[in-house]
Protein backbone atom coordinates (compact mmCIF):
# COMPACT_ATOMS: atom_id res chain seq x y z
CA UNK A 1 0.00 0.00 0.00
CA UNK A 2 1.57 3.15 -0.99
CA UNK A 3 1.38 5.58 2.29
CA UNK A 4 3.04 8.89 1.13
CA UNK A 5 0.15 9.85 -0.40
CA UNK A 6 -2.44 9.23 2.25
CA UNK A 7 -4.22 12.50 3.38
CA UNK A 8 -4.34 11.26 7.07
CA UNK A 9 -0.64 10.28 7.45
CA UNK A 10 0.51 11.73 10.75
CA UNK A 11 3.10 13.96 11.00
CA UNK A 12 5.34 14.36 13.96
CA UNK A 13 4.61 17.96 14.86
CA UNK A 14 8.81 18.40 15.52
CA UNK A 15 10.65 16.68 13.31
CA UNK A 16 7.87 16.48 10.20
CA UNK A 17 9.09 13.19 9.96
CA UNK A 18 5.86 10.44 9.04
CA UNK A 19 4.75 8.35 12.30
CA UNK A 20 1.44 6.25 12.92
CA UNK A 21 2.04 5.53 16.88
CA UNK A 22 -1.12 6.52 18.42
CA UNK A 23 -0.23 9.96 19.21
CA UNK A 24 -1.54 13.01 18.17
CA UNK A 25 1.63 15.32 17.88
CA UNK A 26 4.89 13.27 17.55
CA UNK A 27 5.94 10.21 17.28
CA UNK A 28 7.70 8.06 19.58
CA UNK A 29 11.39 8.97 19.56
CA UNK A 30 10.73 12.81 19.49
CA UNK A 31 8.27 12.06 22.46
CA UNK A 32 10.99 10.58 24.46
CA UNK A 33 13.56 12.95 24.15
CA UNK A 34 10.74 16.05 24.92
CA UNK A 35 10.90 14.69 28.17
CA UNK A 36 15.13 15.00 28.21
CA UNK A 37 15.15 18.17 27.08
CA UNK A 38 12.30 20.00 29.07
CA UNK A 39 13.80 17.73 32.05
CA UNK A 40 10.21 15.70 32.66
CA UNK A 41 11.08 12.47 34.29
CA UNK A 42 9.85 9.62 32.24
CA UNK A 43 6.42 8.43 33.38
CA UNK A 44 5.89 5.14 35.00
CA UNK A 45 5.09 1.83 33.31
CA UNK A 46 1.48 1.96 33.70
CA UNK A 47 0.65 5.46 32.13
CA UNK A 48 -1.12 4.13 29.15
CA UNK A 49 -0.28 7.21 26.70
CA UNK A 50 2.82 8.74 27.43
CA UNK A 51 2.05 12.23 24.82
CA UNK A 52 -1.01 12.92 27.22
CA UNK A 53 0.95 12.56 30.03
CA UNK A 54 3.82 14.92 28.95
CA UNK A 55 1.40 17.02 27.84
CA UNK A 56 -0.38 17.08 32.02
CA UNK A 57 2.80 17.30 33.18
CA UNK A 58 3.44 20.54 31.26
CA UNK A 59 0.48 22.24 32.76
CA UNK A 60 1.19 21.27 36.01
CA UNK A 61 4.83 23.35 35.44
CA UNK A 62 2.72 26.07 34.39
CA UNK A 63 0.24 25.89 37.21
CA UNK A 64 -2.02 25.25 35.36
CA UNK A 65 -4.63 22.78 36.22
CA UNK A 66 -8.27 20.90 34.80
CA UNK A 67 -7.02 22.18 31.52
CA UNK A 68 -9.03 20.00 28.75
CA UNK A 69 -7.20 18.65 25.91
CA UNK A 70 -7.05 21.23 22.92
CA UNK A 71 -5.76 23.87 25.53
CA UNK A 72 -3.27 21.08 27.02
CA UNK A 73 -1.53 20.73 22.97
CA UNK A 74 -1.50 24.25 22.45
CA UNK A 75 0.29 25.19 25.85
CA UNK A 76 2.56 21.98 25.31
CA UNK A 77 3.11 23.62 21.33
CA UNK A 78 4.37 26.92 22.93
CA UNK A 79 5.91 25.74 26.18
CA UNK A 80 8.31 23.77 23.47
CA UNK A 81 9.12 25.96 21.36
CA UNK A 82 9.82 28.72 24.18
CA UNK A 83 12.40 26.30 25.42
CA UNK A 84 13.82 25.87 22.06
CA UNK A 85 13.95 29.65 21.35
CA UNK A 86 15.26 30.00 25.15
CA UNK A 87 18.35 27.16 23.96
CA UNK A 88 18.68 29.78 20.79
CA UNK A 89 20.83 32.53 22.96
CA UNK A 90 20.02 35.56 20.51
CA UNK A 91 18.75 38.46 21.96
CA UNK A 92 16.72 39.57 19.10
CA UNK A 93 14.26 36.81 20.14
CA UNK A 94 13.46 38.56 23.37
CA UNK A 95 10.39 40.25 21.91
CA UNK A 96 9.35 37.08 20.32
CA UNK A 97 9.80 34.68 23.63
CA UNK A 98 7.55 37.67 25.39
CA UNK A 99 4.51 36.97 23.29
CA UNK A 100 4.93 33.26 23.68
CA UNK A 101 4.87 33.49 27.19
CA UNK A 102 1.75 36.04 27.27
CA UNK A 103 0.30 33.39 25.47
CA UNK A 104 1.23 30.91 27.50
CA UNK A 105 0.08 33.04 30.46
CA UNK A 106 -3.40 33.46 28.60
CA UNK A 107 -4.48 30.16 28.59
CA UNK A 108 -7.14 28.82 31.51
CA UNK A 109 -9.71 26.54 32.55
CA UNK A 110 -11.45 29.83 31.90
CA UNK A 111 -9.87 31.46 29.01
CA UNK A 112 -12.26 31.33 25.99
CA UNK A 113 -9.97 30.67 23.41
CA UNK A 114 -6.37 29.81 22.30
CA UNK A 115 -4.78 33.58 21.62
CA UNK A 116 -2.07 33.23 19.06
CA UNK A 117 0.04 36.61 19.22
CA UNK A 118 3.30 34.75 17.33
CA UNK A 119 1.73 31.90 14.77
CA UNK A 120 4.49 29.41 14.18
CA UNK A 121 5.00 25.85 13.46
CA UNK A 122 7.25 23.98 15.82
CA UNK A 123 9.39 21.91 13.19
CA UNK A 124 10.04 25.31 12.05
CA UNK A 125 10.73 26.05 15.34
CA UNK A 126 12.86 23.18 15.61
CA UNK A 127 14.84 23.26 12.25
CA UNK A 128 15.63 27.14 13.11
CA UNK A 129 17.25 25.38 16.25
CA UNK A 130 18.94 22.97 14.34
CA UNK A 131 20.44 25.44 11.92
CA UNK A 132 21.48 27.60 15.30
CA UNK A 133 23.65 24.52 16.80
CA UNK A 134 24.93 24.15 13.17
CA UNK A 135 26.09 27.63 12.87
CA UNK A 136 27.40 27.73 16.09
CA UNK A 137 29.94 24.72 15.69
CA UNK A 138 30.69 26.29 12.23
CA UNK A 139 31.77 29.77 13.74
CA UNK A 140 33.65 27.80 16.16
CA UNK A 141 35.78 26.30 13.99
CA UNK A 142 36.28 29.78 12.01
CA UNK A 143 37.14 31.37 14.87
CA UNK A 144 40.26 29.15 14.93
CA UNK A 145 41.49 30.18 11.34
CA UNK A 146 44.00 32.11 10.83
CA UNK A 147 43.15 33.62 7.41
CA UNK A 148 46.29 35.45 6.16
CA UNK A 149 47.60 31.84 6.47
CA UNK A 150 44.90 29.49 5.40
CA UNK A 151 44.75 27.75 1.76
CA UNK A 152 42.81 29.64 -0.30
CA UNK A 153 40.71 26.31 -0.91
CA UNK A 154 40.19 25.84 2.09
CA UNK A 155 39.09 29.07 3.43
CA UNK A 156 36.35 28.80 0.60
CA UNK A 157 34.90 25.87 1.90
CA UNK A 158 34.57 27.58 5.29
CA UNK A 159 32.85 30.10 3.49
CA UNK A 160 30.38 28.23 1.76
CA UNK A 161 29.97 25.51 4.64
CA UNK A 162 28.41 28.70 6.13
CA UNK A 163 26.32 29.84 3.60
CA UNK A 164 23.13 28.87 4.45
CA UNK A 165 22.74 31.43 7.05
CA UNK A 166 22.03 34.24 4.08
CA UNK A 167 19.10 32.82 2.95
CA UNK A 168 16.77 35.10 1.72
CA UNK A 169 13.14 33.64 1.97
CA UNK A 170 13.78 33.56 5.88
CA UNK A 171 13.27 37.26 6.21
CA UNK A 172 9.49 36.86 6.10
CA UNK A 173 8.96 34.88 9.32
CA UNK A 174 9.84 37.30 12.33
CA UNK A 175 10.60 34.24 14.40
CA UNK A 176 13.79 32.84 11.38
CA UNK A 177 14.43 36.59 10.35
CA UNK A 178 15.21 37.11 13.91
CA UNK A 179 17.32 34.15 13.92
CA UNK A 180 18.93 34.67 10.88
CA UNK A 181 19.60 38.45 11.52
CA UNK A 182 21.76 37.21 14.23
CA UNK A 183 23.74 34.56 12.95
CA UNK A 184 24.65 37.26 9.89
CA UNK A 185 25.45 39.67 12.55
CA UNK A 186 27.58 37.43 14.13
CA UNK A 187 29.36 36.41 11.47
CA UNK A 188 30.06 39.71 9.65
CA UNK A 189 31.21 40.91 13.70
CA UNK A 190 33.38 37.53 14.06
CA UNK A 191 34.75 36.03 11.33
CA UNK A 192 35.15 38.94 8.89
CA UNK A 193 35.83 41.81 11.54
CA UNK A 194 37.45 40.06 13.89
CA UNK A 195 39.56 37.66 11.06
CA UNK A 196 39.36 38.03 7.49
CA UNK A 197 39.96 41.84 7.71
CA UNK A 198 42.17 41.96 10.71
CA UNK A 199 45.01 43.58 7.78
CA UNK A 200 42.64 45.74 6.39
CA UNK A 201 41.56 48.03 9.49
CA UNK A 202 40.08 50.76 7.37
CA UNK A 203 37.35 48.04 5.77
CA UNK A 204 36.85 46.83 9.42
CA UNK A 205 36.06 49.93 10.41
CA UNK A 206 33.73 50.94 7.69
CA UNK A 207 31.81 47.12 8.15
CA UNK A 208 32.20 47.50 12.08
CA UNK A 209 29.93 50.75 11.71
CA UNK A 210 27.37 49.70 8.87
CA UNK A 211 26.27 47.01 11.42
CA UNK A 212 24.22 48.95 13.76
CA UNK A 213 20.95 47.00 15.79
CA UNK A 214 17.79 46.11 14.12
CA UNK A 215 16.18 49.79 13.91
CA UNK A 216 18.85 52.08 14.11
CA UNK A 217 21.02 53.63 11.67
CA UNK A 218 24.20 53.79 11.30
CA UNK A 219 26.27 57.13 11.90
CA UNK A 220 27.98 59.06 8.63
CA UNK A 221 31.95 58.73 9.09
CA UNK A 222 34.59 61.16 9.18
CA UNK A 223 37.63 59.68 9.34
CA UNK A 224 41.35 61.50 9.28
CA UNK A 225 44.15 59.68 10.92
CA UNK A 226 47.60 58.04 10.58
CA UNK A 227 45.84 55.07 9.50
CA UNK A 228 43.86 56.87 6.44
CA UNK A 229 46.47 59.11 5.53
CA UNK A 230 49.20 56.07 5.16
CA UNK A 231 46.49 54.39 3.04
CA UNK A 232 46.34 57.21 0.98
CA UNK A 233 50.02 58.07 0.44
CA UNK A 234 50.58 54.43 -0.40
CA UNK A 235 47.93 54.31 -2.96
CA UNK A 236 49.02 54.22 -6.49
CA UNK A 237 45.72 55.71 -7.67
CA UNK A 238 45.60 58.31 -5.62
CA UNK A 239 49.09 59.83 -6.16
CA UNK A 240 48.43 59.30 -9.67
CA UNK A 241 44.93 61.85 -9.64
CA UNK A 242 46.87 64.52 -7.47
CA UNK A 243 49.83 64.09 -9.96
CA UNK A 244 47.14 64.36 -13.54
CA UNK A 245 45.26 67.62 -11.11
CA UNK A 246 48.79 69.63 -10.41
CA UNK A 247 49.63 69.21 -13.92
CA UNK A 248 46.05 69.79 -15.17
CA UNK A 249 45.83 72.64 -13.30
CA UNK A 250 48.77 73.61 -11.11
CA UNK A 251 51.22 74.29 -14.01
CA UNK A 252 50.24 78.03 -14.54
CA UNK A 253 49.16 78.53 -10.82
CA UNK A 254 50.63 78.76 -7.18
CA UNK A 255 47.48 77.73 -5.81
CA UNK A 256 43.75 76.07 -7.15
CA UNK A 257 40.80 74.48 -5.59
CA UNK A 258 39.35 71.62 -8.19
CA UNK A 259 36.12 72.36 -6.59
CA UNK A 260 36.39 75.39 -9.05
CA UNK A 261 37.03 73.33 -12.38
CA UNK A 262 35.01 70.22 -11.61
CA UNK A 263 32.22 70.97 -9.35
CA UNK A 264 31.39 66.93 -9.01
CA UNK A 265 35.68 66.26 -7.88
CA UNK A 266 37.30 63.36 -9.79
CA UNK A 267 36.15 59.84 -9.57
CA UNK A 268 38.63 57.77 -7.61
CA UNK A 269 38.59 53.79 -8.33
CA UNK A 270 41.65 52.16 -5.97
CA UNK A 271 43.24 49.47 -7.30
CA UNK A 272 43.07 46.82 -4.54
CA UNK A 273 44.02 46.13 -0.74
CA UNK A 274 42.30 47.87 2.36
CA UNK A 275 41.20 51.28 0.42
CA UNK A 276 39.37 49.15 -2.70
CA UNK A 277 37.37 47.25 0.24
CA UNK A 278 36.26 50.23 1.94
CA UNK A 279 35.59 52.38 -0.71
CA UNK A 280 33.88 51.65 -4.76
CA UNK A 281 33.10 54.77 -6.05
CA UNK A 282 34.98 57.49 -4.12
CA UNK A 283 34.59 61.20 -5.18
CA UNK A 284 37.99 63.36 -4.34
CA UNK A 285 38.18 66.95 -4.02
CA UNK A 286 41.46 68.63 -3.23
CA UNK A 287 42.76 72.27 -3.02
CA UNK A 288 46.55 72.33 -3.49
CA UNK A 289 49.20 74.96 -3.04
CA UNK A 290 52.37 74.81 -4.08
CA UNK A 291 55.44 76.04 -1.76
CA UNK A 292 58.98 77.16 -3.13
CA UNK A 293 60.73 74.10 -3.12
CA UNK A 294 57.97 72.76 -5.72
CA UNK A 295 56.04 70.61 -3.27
CA UNK A 296 52.45 71.09 -2.32
CA UNK A 297 50.22 71.52 0.48
CA UNK A 298 47.32 69.32 -0.08
CA UNK A 299 43.81 69.55 1.85
CA UNK A 300 40.96 67.42 0.65
CA UNK A 301 38.36 65.08 1.14
CA UNK A 302 37.46 61.90 -0.33
CA UNK A 303 33.55 60.88 -0.20
CA UNK A 304 31.47 57.63 -0.80
CA UNK A 305 28.56 55.86 0.33
CA UNK A 306 29.00 52.58 2.43
CA UNK A 307 26.70 50.50 0.23
CA UNK A 308 27.52 46.31 0.27
CA UNK A 309 25.50 46.32 -3.07
CA UNK A 310 28.14 47.95 -4.67
CA UNK A 311 30.24 45.31 -4.22
CA UNK A 312 29.31 43.35 -7.53
CA UNK A 313 31.15 45.75 -9.40
CA UNK A 314 34.32 44.55 -7.90
CA UNK A 315 35.44 41.73 -9.96
CA UNK A 316 35.36 44.31 -13.02
CA UNK A 317 38.95 45.87 -11.49
CA UNK A 318 40.28 44.74 -8.87
CA UNK A 319 43.92 43.20 -8.97
CA UNK A 320 43.93 40.21 -7.59
CA UNK A 321 47.24 38.83 -7.58
CA UNK A 322 48.84 39.83 -4.70
CA UNK A 323 46.07 39.16 -1.67
CA UNK A 324 45.17 35.16 -1.80
CA UNK A 325 41.44 35.89 -0.50
CA UNK A 326 40.34 38.55 -2.64
CA UNK A 327 38.69 36.54 -5.18
CA UNK A 328 37.01 34.61 -2.73
CA UNK A 329 36.02 37.87 -0.36
CA UNK A 330 34.70 39.76 -4.19
CA UNK A 331 32.74 36.72 -5.41
CA UNK A 332 31.33 34.82 -2.26
CA UNK A 333 31.28 37.90 0.65
CA UNK A 334 29.15 40.32 -2.26
CA UNK A 335 26.81 37.92 -2.44
CA UNK A 336 26.13 37.77 1.18
CA UNK A 337 26.68 41.13 1.69
CA UNK A 338 23.94 41.87 -0.67
CA UNK A 339 21.65 40.02 1.33
CA UNK A 340 22.62 40.98 4.34
CA UNK A 341 21.61 44.35 3.43
CA UNK A 342 18.42 43.24 2.79
CA UNK A 343 17.95 42.16 6.13
CA UNK A 344 19.00 45.34 6.93
CA UNK A 345 22.43 43.93 8.93
CA UNK A 346 24.42 45.63 6.77
CA UNK A 347 23.88 49.34 6.79
CA UNK A 348 24.08 52.66 4.35
CA UNK A 349 25.57 55.56 5.41
CA UNK A 350 28.31 58.21 4.10
CA UNK A 351 31.83 58.11 5.12
CA UNK A 352 34.47 60.79 4.44
CA UNK A 353 38.42 60.96 4.60
CA UNK A 354 39.61 63.78 5.27
CA UNK A 355 43.16 64.55 4.64
CA UNK A 356 45.79 67.31 5.14
CA UNK A 357 49.46 66.78 3.29
CA UNK A 358 52.42 69.44 3.97
CA UNK A 359 55.35 69.14 1.81
CA UNK A 360 53.84 66.75 -0.79
CA UNK A 361 56.26 65.37 -3.31
CA UNK A 362 55.11 64.89 -7.21
CA UNK A 363 56.34 61.36 -7.76
ZN1 LIG B 1 9.54 13.67 15.43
Amino acid sequence: MEKNNDVNEKRCALCNKPYNYKYKMFGRGCLDNLYELLEISKPPKFIWNKETYLCTRIAWKNHKFFLNKNKKYALTQKYIALNYLNRMNCKFLDDIKEEISKDIKNISVFSRNIIDSISFKLNDIYKLFNDAQRFNEIIKDMQNITWEEVDEKIAENFIKSISFIFNITKKTNPISYAVFYSMQYTFWQIVVIGGMLKDKKLSAILLSNSLSLPGIKPKDLILQDSLTDKLLKDSKVFNETIKELIEKYGKEREMFDLKDYEKNGVLLKFEGGDLLYSLHKATMFVKARKNEDNTWNLEGDINDKYDFTEFKDLNEYADNKEEVLTDMLSTLLNNFGVVSSEYGVIKTYNVKIKFEFSKYKIK
